[in-house]
């Protein structure tokens, strides 16, 4: 997969309706960017909230795939998923709370698609590092993504580790994208952090983002309208 010198990936927290990821896709196309995120999958801290729209949901990816052409990152919770997953994603996402699942990583890699690994929201880099090769292992091709880590602060969601960037970049041959919507968890971080992420030299960034944010299922608070996300570009030039 070829990416650009530096990627920008965007789309909703979670797949909630046709419509939206559609109209989300669409939107994406438009203003160039060619890779839409998008769970089907959701890991929740509670039980009781939405867990995703599951098998429907990557068949609404799969649609939006086949409308524009967009390429997916979607991101996979159990080793049993990881064929039909595989079968929709460009590129799997494995999230922060499966950092350590190494039978997960082993199967992931066994596909030797690009896998995005999220940083465990306690997980120390050498930790994380370490995660990797479980997938490189298999012949996957690994993304790093800092999404913050769990720290004091209350302010934000996460901290966000921007020393990861350098460090990921000197110790490995792998990307380092930056998550700055789950590291802050508020969107009025997301262009700063972005701009830092740029700065720093990250390979990209995945961003949230939502057609109607007040109404999201999962993650409203940090997601980008359509228009603040145009605003994102800007300010990123
Ligand atoms: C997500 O990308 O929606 C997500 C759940 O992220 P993380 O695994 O970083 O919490
Ligand atoms: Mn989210």
């Amino acid at each position: 997969m070829k990416f650009d010198k530096f990627t920008i990936i965007a789309g909703p927290c979670a797949v909630e309706s046709e419509e939206q990821v559609i109209s989300t896709a669409k939107f994406l196309i438009d203003k160039g960017i060619k890779i839409m995120r998008g769970g089907a999958y959701k890991p929740r801290t509670s039980p009781e909230d939405f867990q995703g729209l599951k098998e429907k949901g990557l068949e609404i990816l799969q649609k939006a795939k086949n409308e524009t052409g967009i390429q997916i990152i979607t991101e996979v919770l159990d080793p049993r998923d990881v064929e039909k997953v595989s079968a929709v994603a460009d590129i799997l996402q494995i999230g922060a709370r499966n950092m350590q699942n190494f039978v997960l990583l082993t199967e992931a890699g066994k596909t030797k698609m690009p896998v995005m690994l999220k940083r465990g929201m306690s997980a120390t880099m050498d930790e994380w590092i370490k995660a990797a090769k479980y997938i490189e292992k298999e012949g996957g091709q690994v993304i790093f993504c800092e999404r913050g880590i769990r720290t004091f602060e209350t302010k934000t969601r996460n901290t966000l580790d921007i020393s990861t960037v350098p460090i990921i970049k000197s110790e490995t041959n792998s990307l380092i994208f930056i998550d700055p919507s789950h590291a802050a968890g508020r969107k009025d971080l997301i262009i700063p952090l972005s701009k830092a992420a740029k700065a720093i030299g990250a390979d990209g960034i995945i961003v949230e983002i939502h057609p109607n944010p007040d109404k999201a299922l999962c993650d409203g608070k940090q997601s980008l309208t359509f228009s603040e996300f145009e605003n994102l570009l800007k300010e990123l030039k």
